[in-house]
Protein backbone atom coordinates (compact mmCIF):
# COMPACT_ATOMS: atom_id res chain seq x y z
CA UNK A 1 0.00 0.00 0.00
CA UNK A 2 1.73 3.31 -0.88
CA UNK A 3 1.38 6.25 1.20
CA UNK A 4 -1.44 8.66 -0.12
CA UNK A 5 1.03 11.87 0.32
CA UNK A 6 4.06 10.35 -0.65
CA UNK A 7 5.97 13.45 -2.63
CA UNK A 8 8.40 11.73 -4.36
CA UNK A 9 6.30 8.88 -5.96
CA UNK A 10 3.92 12.09 -7.02
CA UNK A 11 6.79 13.64 -8.60
CA UNK A 12 8.14 10.54 -10.24
CA UNK A 13 4.48 9.68 -11.64
CA UNK A 14 3.95 13.35 -13.28
CA UNK A 15 8.01 13.23 -14.64
CA UNK A 16 7.36 9.90 -16.18
CA UNK A 17 4.04 11.23 -18.16
CA UNK A 18 5.84 14.23 -18.85
CA UNK A 19 8.94 12.22 -20.56
CA UNK A 20 6.37 10.80 -22.73
CA UNK A 21 5.90 14.52 -24.15
CA UNK A 22 2.38 13.31 -25.34
CA UNK A 23 -0.79 15.56 -24.78
CA UNK A 24 -3.85 13.82 -23.93
CA UNK A 25 -7.39 15.15 -22.19
CA UNK A 26 -9.47 13.55 -19.99
CA UNK A 27 -12.37 14.48 -17.99
CA UNK A 28 -13.72 13.04 -14.47
CA UNK A 29 -17.15 13.25 -12.96
CA UNK A 30 -16.85 14.22 -9.44
CA UNK A 31 -17.10 17.17 -7.35
CA UNK A 32 -14.36 15.93 -5.12
CA UNK A 33 -11.74 14.70 -8.07
CA UNK A 34 -11.91 18.27 -8.75
CA UNK A 35 -11.31 19.13 -5.71
CA UNK A 36 -8.25 17.37 -5.44
CA UNK A 37 -7.05 18.23 -8.72
CA UNK A 38 -7.20 22.46 -7.54
CA UNK A 39 -6.51 22.12 -3.87
CA UNK A 40 -3.23 20.25 -4.15
CA UNK A 41 -2.06 21.99 -7.77
CA UNK A 42 -1.93 18.52 -9.71
CA UNK A 43 -4.02 20.12 -12.04
CA UNK A 44 -0.92 22.94 -13.14
CA UNK A 45 1.63 19.94 -12.85
CA UNK A 46 -0.33 17.74 -15.23
CA UNK A 47 -1.11 20.46 -17.67
CA UNK A 48 2.48 21.14 -17.72
CA UNK A 49 3.00 17.58 -17.81
CA UNK A 50 0.97 17.85 -21.77
CA UNK A 51 -2.35 16.72 -19.25
CA UNK A 52 -5.80 18.52 -19.56
CA UNK A 53 -8.26 17.19 -16.76
CA UNK A 54 -11.91 18.68 -16.46
CA UNK A 55 -14.54 18.32 -14.24
CA UNK A 56 -17.58 17.00 -16.00
CA UNK A 57 -21.41 16.55 -15.06
CA UNK A 58 -20.25 15.56 -11.51
CA UNK A 59 -21.63 18.38 -9.07
CA UNK A 60 -25.22 17.10 -8.46
CA UNK A 61 -26.20 20.52 -7.51
CA UNK A 62 -25.10 21.88 -10.95
CA UNK A 63 -26.80 18.96 -13.18
CA UNK A 64 -29.52 20.21 -11.70
CA UNK A 65 -32.25 21.85 -13.79
CA UNK A 66 -33.83 24.61 -13.28
CA UNK A 67 -37.31 23.12 -13.89
CA UNK A 68 -36.09 20.84 -10.34
CA UNK A 69 -35.22 23.93 -8.67
CA UNK A 70 -38.01 25.78 -9.52
CA UNK A 71 -40.54 22.40 -8.50
CA UNK A 72 -39.18 22.35 -5.20
CA UNK A 73 -39.76 26.17 -5.19
CA UNK A 74 -43.15 25.82 -5.78
CA UNK A 75 -44.36 22.89 -2.69
CA UNK A 76 -42.50 25.63 -0.72
CA UNK A 77 -45.05 28.25 -2.20
CA UNK A 78 -47.90 25.83 -1.70
CA UNK A 79 -47.33 25.57 1.80
CA UNK A 80 -44.99 22.28 2.48
CA UNK A 81 -41.74 22.13 4.44
CA UNK A 82 -38.99 21.80 1.80
CA UNK A 83 -36.14 19.89 3.49
CA UNK A 84 -32.84 20.30 1.44
CA UNK A 85 -29.32 20.07 2.04
CA UNK A 86 -27.51 23.41 2.41
CA UNK A 87 -25.62 23.40 -0.81
CA UNK A 88 -29.15 23.34 -2.60
CA UNK A 89 -30.55 26.01 -0.77
CA UNK A 90 -29.08 29.06 -2.82
CA UNK A 91 -28.56 26.99 -6.09
CA UNK A 92 -30.46 29.69 -8.74
CA UNK A 93 -33.96 28.65 -10.14
CA UNK A 94 -35.52 31.27 -12.20
CA UNK A 95 -35.13 34.64 -10.56
CA UNK A 96 -34.57 33.02 -7.28
CA UNK A 97 -33.71 30.11 -5.32
CA UNK A 98 -35.13 28.26 -1.90
CA UNK A 99 -33.50 30.55 -0.19
CA UNK A 100 -35.55 33.35 -1.54
CA UNK A 101 -38.17 31.09 -0.30
CA UNK A 102 -37.49 31.29 3.37
CA UNK A 103 -37.07 35.10 2.89
CA UNK A 104 -40.58 35.29 2.05
CA UNK A 105 -41.42 33.46 5.00
CA UNK A 106 -42.05 30.14 3.07
CA UNK A 107 -41.04 26.97 4.82
CA UNK A 108 -37.31 25.81 3.84
CA UNK A 109 -35.45 23.53 6.28
CA UNK A 110 -31.70 22.66 6.24
CA UNK A 111 -31.05 19.40 6.75
CA UNK A 112 -27.75 17.23 6.67
CA UNK A 113 -29.34 13.77 5.84
CA UNK A 114 -32.59 12.05 4.80
CA UNK A 115 -32.92 10.51 8.48
CA UNK A 116 -32.45 14.20 9.87
CA UNK A 117 -35.76 14.96 7.29
CA UNK A 118 -37.81 12.40 8.67
CA UNK A 119 -37.01 13.20 12.00
CA UNK A 120 -38.05 16.87 11.25
CA UNK A 121 -41.02 15.44 10.03
CA UNK A 122 -41.94 12.88 13.03
CA UNK A 123 -41.57 15.98 15.03
CA UNK A 124 -44.11 18.49 13.45
CA UNK A 125 -46.95 16.17 12.31
CA UNK A 126 -48.86 19.46 11.60
CA UNK A 127 -46.51 19.89 8.61
CA UNK A 128 -46.45 18.21 5.09
CA UNK A 129 -42.31 17.86 5.07
CA UNK A 130 -40.84 17.36 1.10
CA UNK A 131 -37.34 16.17 0.98
CA UNK A 132 -35.70 17.14 -2.01
CA UNK A 133 -33.63 13.74 -2.70
CA UNK A 134 -30.21 15.23 -4.37
CA UNK A 135 -27.81 13.15 -5.54
CA UNK A 136 -26.06 9.50 -7.39
CA UNK A 137 -25.69 6.41 -6.57
CA UNK A 138 -23.60 7.06 -3.66
CA UNK A 139 -26.88 9.19 -1.75
CA UNK A 140 -29.61 6.94 -3.58
CA UNK A 141 -29.59 3.44 -1.69
CA UNK A 142 -29.70 5.71 1.40
CA UNK A 143 -33.02 7.61 0.19
CA UNK A 144 -34.47 4.00 -0.81
CA UNK A 145 -33.67 2.33 3.06
CA UNK A 146 -35.83 5.12 3.83
CA UNK A 147 -38.96 4.76 1.52
CA UNK A 148 -38.81 0.63 2.57
CA UNK A 149 -38.58 1.72 5.65
CA UNK A 150 -42.13 3.87 5.54
CA UNK A 151 -41.62 7.05 6.88
CA UNK A 152 -44.52 8.96 8.41
CA UNK A 153 -47.75 9.84 6.41
CA UNK A 154 -46.24 13.81 6.33
CA UNK A 155 -43.04 13.11 5.12
CA UNK A 156 -42.74 13.09 0.87
CA UNK A 157 -39.62 12.84 -1.34
CA UNK A 158 -38.88 14.52 -4.55
CA UNK A 159 -36.53 12.43 -6.34
CA UNK A 160 -34.04 14.56 -8.34
CA UNK A 161 -31.67 12.04 -8.51
CA UNK A 162 -29.51 10.82 -10.99
CA UNK A 163 -27.10 7.90 -12.33
CA UNK A 164 -23.60 8.49 -13.56
CA UNK A 165 -22.98 6.25 -16.11
CA UNK A 166 -25.86 7.17 -18.50
CA UNK A 167 -23.85 10.72 -18.52
CA UNK A 168 -20.55 9.67 -19.35
CA UNK A 169 -21.92 7.59 -22.18
CA UNK A 170 -23.68 10.97 -23.00
CA UNK A 171 -20.63 13.12 -22.96
CA UNK A 172 -18.57 10.79 -24.69
CA UNK A 173 -21.45 10.69 -27.60
CA UNK A 174 -21.55 14.28 -27.11
CA UNK A 175 -18.32 14.65 -28.64
CA UNK A 176 -18.09 18.50 -28.17
CA UNK A 177 -15.25 17.64 -26.10
CA UNK A 178 -12.21 15.25 -27.43
CA UNK A 179 -11.39 12.67 -24.92
CA UNK A 180 -8.77 10.29 -24.82
CA UNK A 181 -10.03 8.55 -21.49
CA UNK A 182 -12.26 8.84 -18.36
CA UNK A 183 -11.31 8.90 -14.36
CA UNK A 184 -14.27 6.98 -13.04
CA UNK A 185 -15.52 8.09 -9.43
CA UNK A 186 -14.19 5.62 -7.11
CA UNK A 187 -17.59 6.37 -4.53
CA UNK A 188 -19.93 5.56 -6.89
CA UNK A 189 -18.25 2.72 -8.04
CA UNK A 190 -18.07 0.88 -4.99
CA UNK A 191 -21.80 0.63 -5.18
CA UNK A 192 -22.23 0.00 -8.91
CA UNK A 193 -19.49 -2.03 -9.43
CA UNK A 194 -17.60 -1.99 -12.84
CA UNK A 195 -20.20 -3.50 -15.25
CA UNK A 196 -22.28 -0.25 -16.17
CA UNK A 197 -18.51 1.11 -16.93
CA UNK A 198 -17.74 -1.94 -19.14
CA UNK A 199 -21.55 -1.55 -21.00
CA UNK A 200 -19.66 1.92 -21.90
CA UNK A 201 -16.66 0.88 -23.14
CA UNK A 202 -18.23 -1.81 -25.61
CA UNK A 203 -20.20 1.38 -26.78
CA UNK A 204 -17.51 4.32 -26.90
CA UNK A 205 -14.45 2.37 -26.52
CA UNK A 206 -12.63 4.27 -24.13
CA UNK A 207 -9.99 3.97 -21.38
CA UNK A 208 -11.62 4.21 -18.15
CA UNK A 209 -10.12 4.03 -14.57
CA UNK A 210 -11.78 4.14 -11.16
CA UNK A 211 -9.80 6.28 -9.27
CA UNK A 212 -9.93 6.78 -5.34
CA UNK A 213 -9.90 10.58 -4.29
CA UNK A 214 -6.00 11.02 -2.67
CA UNK A 215 -3.70 13.19 -5.11
CA UNK A 216 -1.47 9.74 -5.91
CA UNK A 217 -5.18 7.78 -6.52
CA UNK A 218 -5.57 10.58 -9.13
CA UNK A 219 -2.10 10.65 -10.30
CA UNK A 220 -1.68 6.63 -10.78
CA UNK A 221 -4.99 6.49 -12.41
CA UNK A 222 -4.12 8.70 -14.82
CA UNK A 223 -0.88 7.24 -15.57
CA UNK A 224 -3.02 3.81 -16.09
CA UNK A 225 -4.95 6.13 -18.66
CA UNK A 226 -1.84 6.82 -20.11
CA UNK A 227 -0.80 3.21 -20.98
CA UNK A 228 -4.23 1.67 -22.04
CA UNK A 229 -3.95 4.77 -24.72
CA UNK A 230 -0.11 3.15 -25.41
CA UNK A 231 -1.70 -0.35 -25.31
CA UNK A 232 -4.32 0.48 -27.71
CA UNK A 233 -6.53 -1.90 -25.53
CA UNK A 234 -9.13 0.58 -24.12
CA UNK A 235 -10.30 -0.83 -20.77
CA UNK A 236 -11.84 -0.93 -17.81
CA UNK A 237 -9.46 -0.85 -14.64
CA UNK A 238 -9.25 -0.20 -10.87
CA UNK A 239 -6.89 1.72 -9.44
CA UNK A 240 -8.94 2.34 -6.06
CA UNK A 241 -8.67 -1.80 -5.49
CA UNK A 242 -8.93 -1.01 -1.41
CA UNK A 243 -12.52 0.20 -1.83
CA UNK A 244 -14.02 -1.16 -5.02
CA UNK A 245 -14.91 -4.48 -6.04
CA UNK A 246 -15.99 -5.56 -9.80
CA UNK A 247 -19.84 -7.06 -8.53
CA UNK A 248 -20.02 -3.48 -6.06
CA UNK A 249 -22.14 -3.83 -3.34
CA UNK A 250 -25.17 -5.91 -3.88
CA UNK A 251 -27.60 -4.96 -0.74
CA UNK A 252 -26.79 -1.46 -2.07
CA UNK A 253 -28.13 -2.05 -5.79
CA UNK A 254 -30.87 -4.99 -4.32
CA UNK A 255 -32.42 -2.09 -2.15
CA UNK A 256 -32.01 1.13 -4.70
CA UNK A 257 -33.09 -1.05 -7.87
CA UNK A 258 -36.57 -2.39 -5.46
CA UNK A 259 -37.41 1.33 -4.79
CA UNK A 260 -36.41 3.42 -7.73
CA UNK A 261 -37.20 2.97 -11.22
CA UNK A 262 -34.58 4.43 -13.97
CA UNK A 263 -36.28 7.51 -16.15
CA UNK A 264 -35.08 9.26 -18.87
CA UNK A 265 -34.14 13.08 -17.45
CA UNK A 266 -32.89 16.38 -17.99
CA UNK A 267 -29.43 17.52 -16.66
CA UNK A 268 -28.17 20.61 -17.08
CA UNK A 269 -26.53 21.33 -19.76
CA UNK A 270 -27.52 18.23 -21.34
CA UNK A 271 -30.32 16.98 -23.89
CA UNK A 272 -32.26 14.28 -22.39
CA UNK A 273 -30.15 11.65 -20.92
CA UNK A 274 -31.84 8.07 -21.30
CA UNK A 275 -32.34 6.29 -18.50
CA UNK A 276 -30.21 8.64 -16.44
CA UNK A 277 -33.09 9.92 -13.91
CA UNK A 278 -34.00 8.11 -10.71
CA UNK A 279 -38.16 7.66 -9.83
CA UNK A 280 -39.48 6.09 -7.50
CA UNK A 281 -41.47 3.06 -8.35
CA UNK A 282 -45.27 2.69 -8.27
CA UNK A 283 -45.89 1.58 -5.11
CA UNK A 284 -44.31 4.32 -3.50
CA UNK A 285 -46.89 6.16 -4.92
CA UNK A 286 -48.29 7.67 -1.42
CA UNK A 287 -44.24 9.15 -0.67
CA UNK A 288 -43.56 10.29 -3.69
CA UNK A 289 -44.32 14.38 -3.65
CA UNK A 290 -44.73 14.70 -7.70
CA UNK A 291 -48.20 12.22 -7.50
CA UNK A 292 -49.13 13.26 -3.86
CA UNK A 293 -49.02 17.10 -4.89
CA UNK A 294 -49.74 16.66 -8.51
CA UNK A 295 -52.05 19.26 -8.37
CA UNK A 296 -49.61 21.88 -7.44
CA UNK A 297 -47.23 21.05 -10.15
CA UNK A 298 -49.52 22.01 -12.73
CA UNK A 299 -48.29 25.86 -13.03
CA UNK A 300 -44.62 24.39 -13.94
CA UNK A 301 -45.75 22.17 -17.04
CA UNK A 302 -44.73 22.97 -20.41
CA UNK A 303 -42.71 26.18 -19.24
CA UNK A 304 -39.39 26.52 -20.18
CA UNK A 305 -37.18 27.78 -17.97
CA UNK A 306 -33.96 29.63 -19.20
CA UNK A 307 -30.61 29.77 -17.39
CA UNK A 308 -29.13 32.84 -15.56
CA UNK A 309 -28.18 35.02 -18.00
CA UNK A 310 -24.05 35.30 -18.90
CA UNK A 311 -23.70 32.11 -16.68
CA UNK A 312 -21.54 29.28 -18.55
CA UNK A 313 -22.66 26.44 -16.21
CA UNK A 314 -23.24 24.28 -18.87
CA UNK A 315 -20.27 24.91 -20.56
CA UNK A 316 -18.63 24.02 -17.54
CA UNK A 317 -20.81 20.85 -16.91
CA UNK A 318 -19.60 19.82 -20.55
CA UNK A 319 -16.56 20.71 -20.00
CA UNK A 320 -16.47 22.52 -22.76
CA UNK A 321 -15.61 25.61 -20.68
CA UNK A 322 -13.05 26.47 -17.72
CA UNK A 323 -14.58 28.29 -15.04
CA UNK A 324 -12.31 30.91 -15.49
CA UNK A 325 -13.36 31.52 -18.94
CA UNK A 326 -16.90 32.48 -18.10
CA UNK A 327 -16.75 36.93 -18.09
CA UNK A 328 -18.63 36.55 -14.92
CA UNK A 329 -16.11 34.81 -12.73
CA UNK A 330 -14.87 36.30 -9.69
CA UNK A 331 -16.14 39.56 -11.16
CA UNK A 332 -20.12 39.58 -10.33
CA UNK A 333 -20.09 36.10 -9.70
CA UNK A 334 -18.78 34.43 -6.46
CA UNK A 335 -19.58 31.95 -3.42
CA UNK A 336 -20.86 34.63 -1.45
CA UNK A 337 -23.19 36.27 -4.63
CA UNK A 338 -23.47 32.79 -6.79
CA UNK A 339 -25.09 33.37 -10.00
CA UNK A 340 -24.77 30.02 -11.06
CA UNK A 341 -24.83 26.43 -8.95
CA UNK A 342 -21.26 25.98 -10.08
CA UNK A 343 -20.70 28.48 -7.69
CA UNK A 344 -23.02 27.58 -5.44
CA UNK A 345 -22.50 24.04 -4.75
CA UNK A 346 -18.97 22.94 -2.59
CA UNK A 347 -18.73 20.58 -5.60
CA UNK A 348 -18.70 22.84 -8.37
CA UNK A 349 -16.15 23.22 -10.56
CA UNK A 350 -16.60 27.44 -10.21
CA UNK A 351 -16.36 27.40 -6.15
CA UNK A 352 -13.57 25.16 -6.13
CA UNK A 353 -11.55 27.21 -8.86
CA UNK A 354 -12.36 30.34 -6.74
CA UNK A 355 -11.58 28.62 -3.50
CA UNK A 356 -8.26 27.18 -4.44
CA UNK A 357 -7.17 28.60 -7.73
CA UNK A 358 -8.48 31.90 -6.84
CA UNK A 359 -8.07 34.12 -10.02
CA UNK A 360 -5.06 32.47 -11.49
CA UNK A 361 -3.97 33.49 -14.86
CA UNK A 362 -4.91 31.19 -17.60
CA UNK A 363 -2.52 28.78 -17.58
CA UNK A 364 0.08 27.73 -20.27
CA UNK A 365 -1.71 24.80 -22.68
CA UNK A 366 -5.06 25.09 -21.43
CA UNK A 367 -5.78 28.78 -22.39
CA UNK A 368 -8.32 27.68 -25.12
CA UNK A 369 -11.86 28.30 -23.75
CA UNK A 370 -13.30 25.04 -26.15
CA UNK A 371 -11.59 21.87 -26.50
CA UNK A 372 -10.64 20.82 -30.13
S1 LIG B 1 -18.51 31.68 -12.84
FE1 LIG B 1 -20.61 31.87 -12.13
S2 LIG B 1 -21.76 32.63 -13.86
FE2 LIG B 1 -19.83 31.78 -14.63
S3 LIG B 1 -20.24 29.64 -15.13
FE3 LIG B 1 -19.50 29.69 -13.04
S4 LIG B 1 -21.37 29.79 -11.81
FE4 LIG B 1 -21.96 30.39 -13.88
Amino acid sequence: MFQFRQKELARSIVDSIQLRNSSYRFMHVCGTHQDTLVRHGLDQMLIDAGIDVREGPGCPVCVSTTREIETARQFARSGKTVAVYGDMLRAPGFRGSLETEKAKGNSVVVVYSIENAVEFARAHPDREVVFMAVGFETTIPSTAVVAENGPPENFSIYSMHKLTPPAVEGIAKLGHVALNGMILPGHVSAIIGTEPWENIRATVGMPQVVAGFEPLDLLIGIHMLIRQIEDKTPRVEIEYGRVVKHGGNERAKRVMNDVFIPVDSEWRGFPLLPGSGMKLRDIFSSIDAEKKYEDLLEDLKGRKFSDPPGCKCAEVIRGEMYPWNCPLFGKVCNPDRPIGPCMVSSEGACAIEFKYGKLRNVRAGAASTTAA
